[in-house]
């Protein structure tokens, strides 16, 4: 067995909305806010999208993806041969690790970003630095110091999660121009869709100055395929080409590759969608209480005290099952009950 495995466990997920029932004996109904999941749900014409392509179960999927290929190909404008499809980010996290990273190789990310950078990279027996936050969000200029030319990947994650903070598209610009072009720098936008703020990366448009910034994206957040598992990254056609050799043949299934079609073409849907999000995020922003809170552009809030369990337990006796951390609890921004309900209990709750 590899030794690294030693140190490592495999993913916690919280309680399900049954079992904390049961556990706490909880009355009525109970909300899963600990994901980061959208509970409005995909696009309708997802399930219709399902139900014809039914029949064709038996049969694997077409390598590869194409038919979603080439619906993203047009979507972001980029050529077919610069993306590489995973069963969900996770997976896409996981094949670049396997790919690039070898005993004693070093990555750089941030303390508090998404752990499967860190997951990965151990399980590949490669090092990790973590840059201290500053000021609740990624430093670039502090990662920036650790990057030489030793680094075999940078993880960046933005907005980042659990933090919910951004950088901009000219901070991302500067960190491009200064770190080494031969280190990969990946840039995890599982929330984009979410994010309203108009100094936001136009990530696309600076790969095409810099060849080592490789895009992430996801149909788990906003488009709500979370049970379907697909992503993405955008890279350039000879990162892809070596990436595609870790790539399982049928990752991908069938019946998720057309989901995924379905719900990028109701753009009109995920608008709807990010609209309520954004409303109702503001809504939490709003509230005095909310100097707390990190300041968000995804459709969570991270609210930093130092009883994160007491926070916890009284969100989750209005029916809300959030997601605790050392220094805060994320919560998932719900529906409009749910949020109201929520922001009840932080406006008295002692910080
Ligand atoms: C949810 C999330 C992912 C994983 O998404 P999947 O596509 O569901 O595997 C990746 N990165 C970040 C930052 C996330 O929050």
């Amino acid at each position: 067995m590899k030794k690294q495995l030693q140190q490592l466990s495999a993913y916690q997920p919280g309680l399900s909305p049954q079992a904390l029932k049961e556990k706490f004996g909880i009355e009525g109904e109970l909300y899963k806010l600990a994901s980061n999941e959208n509970l409005y749900g995909p696009s309708p014409r997802v399930k219709e999208a399902i139900e014809a392509h039914l029949d064709e179960l038996f049969y694997y999927p077409e390598t590869g993806s194409p038919s979603l290929r080439k619906a993203i190909s047009k979507h972001l404008n980029v050529d077919e041969s610069r993306i590489l499809f995973g069963a969900g980010l996770d997976e896409v996290i996981l094949m670049i690790s396997r790919a690039v990273l070898t005993p004693g190789d070093k990555i750089v990310t941030s303390e508090a970003t998404f752990g499967q950078y860190y997951h990965n990279a151990i399980v590949e027996s490669a090092e990790v630095v973590k840059v201290p936050l500053k000021n609740g969000g990624f430093d670039l200029e502090g990662i920036l110091k650790e990057v030489n030319s030793d680094t075999s990947l940078v993880w960046l994650c933005n907005p980042n999660n659990p933090t919910g903070t951004y950088f901009s598209h000219d901070e991302l610009e500067s960190f491009l121009e200064r770190v080494p072009s031969h280190v990969p720098v990946l840039i995890d936008e599982a929330y984009f869709e979410f994010v309203t703020a108009e100094d936001y990366p136009d990530t696309l448009k600076l790969q095409e100055r810099f060849d080592n910034a490789f895009l992430l994206r996801t149909f788990s957040k906003a488009y709500g395929l979370a049970g379907l598992r697909v992503g993405y990254v955008v890279a350039t056609n000879e990162a892809i080409e070596k990436w595609n050799i870790i790539r399982p043949p049928f990752n991908v299934t069938r019946i998720s590759e057309y989901a995924a079609i379905a719900a990028l073409e109701d753009q009109d849907y995920l608008k709807e969608i990010t609209r309520k999000n954004a409303k109702e995020r503001e809504k939490f922003y709003n509230i005095e209480q909310s100097k707390h809170f990190l300041p968000s552009q995804t459709n969570f809030v991270f609210v930093v005290t130092d009883k994160p369990q007491a926070l916890y337990n009284e969100l989750l006796n209005v029916g809300c099952i959030t997601r605790p951390f050392p220094n805060g609890v994320r919560i998932t921004i719900g529906f409009e009950e749910q949020n109201n309900k929520m922001i009840e209990v932080l406006k008295q709750f002692n910080y």
